[in-house]
C-alpha cells in the first residue's frame, strides 16, 4: 500500500491546479488518472482572461498553440451582434498535459474503482492510502460516487449534453461564433478557431428540456453541420463525439470529512455558457488551500455565470435551466472534520504557507 498525504483523482484542470498548489507548498501529493497524458478531452477549449490570471499564465510561456479572438459573434435566432473581445482558445490535448507537467506532482496512471474509509484514511483499490482526497475526475468521478453518493444527488435539469468535433481547417479570420436557441435548442452551438489551422465546432443543450421537446442533440448537430456548409463551406469531415456534464447548483456540500469535490465532479460549469475550465481551476486551488490552511472549503469566488450575472446571463440561465438547482437557503457544508482540519487541530500544512 502506497501512503501519501493527499491523493487527487483526475489530472484535468481541476486536479492539476489543486496538485500544483499543494506541491508548491511542499505537500506529499500524487495524481491518479486513468489516462496517459496527453489525452483527448472533448472541449471547445475556450479560455477567459480570468483563467490566464488564475493560472498565472503568460502567453509567451505557453509552448503550444494559443489563439486570441478579436471578435465574438452572438447570433440569437437570426439577429447577430459582433462584440470586440479578448478571449482565447487552446487545444485541450496540449493544454491539460502541459498543466499537469507544470504542477510538478507525481502522476500515476491508474483507474480508481474502489474507495473506502478506514481509521481516518482513504484507501483506494487496496493500493493507495491518504489522509486527504480530492475528487477531480469529471462527471463520473469515483470520489463523488463513493463519498458523496447519498448526500449529493444530481439535479437532472442541470445536465447538459454535447456533441463536438475538432479538425484541421484553414479558417480565414480568428472570430468565434455562438448561435443560441436555433431550431428551439435549449442551448447553443459554436465555432471556435484554434491556432495552427484547427477548428472546433459543437452543439450543447440541456438534456431534460431536449427530452421534453421530444428531440435529441444529434438533430441539432445536423442543423449545425448544414449551417457550417452554408455559411463557411465546411463539409464536416467526421462523426462528432459526445460528453455530458452539469452546470452549477448552489448550496450543495462539496466536502465531506477530508474528501473534496472540484470541477466537473462537483458540477461547477457556469449556467449561462456552460464554461467549466475556469471553475475547475479555481475550485482545485480552493480545495488545496483548504487542506493547506485549514480554511473552510467554499465555492465563494467561483462565478456561476460567464457573462457577469447581469440581465443577459440571467435570461440565458433561465432559458437553459428554468431556475433548477437554486436552493433558497444554501445547505451548510457537511460537518465531519474527523481528521483534524478544524481550528482546534490545524492542518499540518498550515505553518508551511506562512
Ligand atoms: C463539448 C464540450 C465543450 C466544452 N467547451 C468548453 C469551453 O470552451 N470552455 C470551458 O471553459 N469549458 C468547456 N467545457 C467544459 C470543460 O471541458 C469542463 O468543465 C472541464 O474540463 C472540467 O475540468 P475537470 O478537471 O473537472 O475535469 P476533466 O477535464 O474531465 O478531467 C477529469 C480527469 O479525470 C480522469 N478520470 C475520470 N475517471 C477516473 C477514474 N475512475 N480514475 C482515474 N481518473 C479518472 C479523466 O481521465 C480526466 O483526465 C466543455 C465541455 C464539453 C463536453
Amino acid at each position: 500500500m502506497r501512503n501519501v498525504e493527499v491523493i487527487v483523482v483526475g489530472g484535468g484542470p481541476a486536479g492539476s491546479s489543486a496538485a500544483a498548489r499543494l506541491k508548491a507548498a511542499g505537500a506529499d501529493v500524487i495524481i491518479l488518472d486513468k489516462e496517459r497524458f496527453p489525452r483527448h478531452k472533448l472541449c471547445a477549449g475556450w479560455i477567459t482572461p480570468q483563467v490566464m490570471t488564475d493560472l498565472q499564465l503568460e502567453v509567451n510561456d505557453y509552448p503550444h498553440g494559443f489563439l486570441s479572438f478579436r471578435r465574438l459573434h452572438f447570433h440569437v435566432r437570426g439577429p447577430s451582434v459582433a462584440l470586440p473581445c479578448v478571449q482565447h482558445s487552446i487545444r485541450r490535448f496540449e493544454f491539460d498535459a502541459w498543466l499537469l507537467g507544470r504542477s510538478g506532482a507525481e502522476v500515476a496512471q491508474h483507474t480508481v474503482r474502489d474507495i473506502r474509509t478506514n481509521g481516518g484514511y482513504y484507501e483506494i483499490d487496496e493500493r493507495f492510502r491518504c489522509r486527504y482526497l480530492i475528487g477531480a475526475g469529471g462527471t463520473s468521478c469515483p470520489v463523488r460516487r463513493s463519498l458523496f453518493g447519498e448526500e449529493l444527488q444530481r439535479t437532472r435539469a442541470l445536465q447538459t449534453v454535447t456533441l463536438e468535433l475538432e479538425f484541421p481547417w484553414d479558417w480565414r479570420d480568428a472570430d468565434c461564433h455562438l448561435w443560441f436557441f436555433e431550431h428551439g435548442l435549449p442551448g447553443y452551438s459554436w465555432y471556435v478557431p484554434k491556432a495552427s489551422g484547427w477548428l472546433n465546432v459543437g452543439v450543447g443543450g440541456m438534456a431534460t428540456r431536449l427530452k421534453r421537446l421530444g428531440e435529441n442533440i444529434r438533430q441539432h448537430w445536423s442543423y449545425l453541420a448544414a449551417k457550417l456548409q452554408r455559411q463557411f463551406g465546411i463539409d464536416v469531415p467526421l462523426e462528432p463525439a459526445g460528453y455530458s456534464y452539469y452546470v452549477r447548483a448552489f448550496g450543495e456540500p462539496m466536502r465531506i470529512g477530508n474528501g473534496f469535490l472540484t470541477g466537473d465532479s462537483a458540477g461547477l460549469a457556469t449556467r449561462d455558457l456552460c464554461e467549466g475550465i475556469g471553475p475547475a481551476i479555481r475550485s482545485g486551488q480552493q480545495a488545496a488551500d483548504a487542506i493547506l490552511t485549514g480554511a473552510e472549503y467554499t465555492l465563494d469566488g467561483i462565478a456561476g455565470s460567464s457573462l457577469g450575472g447581469g440581465l443577459i446571463s440571467h435570461c440565458m440561465d433561465w432559458a437553459f435551466t428554468r431556475g433548477a438547482g437554486r436552493s433558497s437557503a444554501p445547505k451548510q457544508p457537511m460537518a465531519g472534520d474527523a481528521h483534524g482540519l478544524n481550528s482546534s487541530s490545524p492542518s499540518r500544512y498550515k505553518d508551511q504557507r506562512r
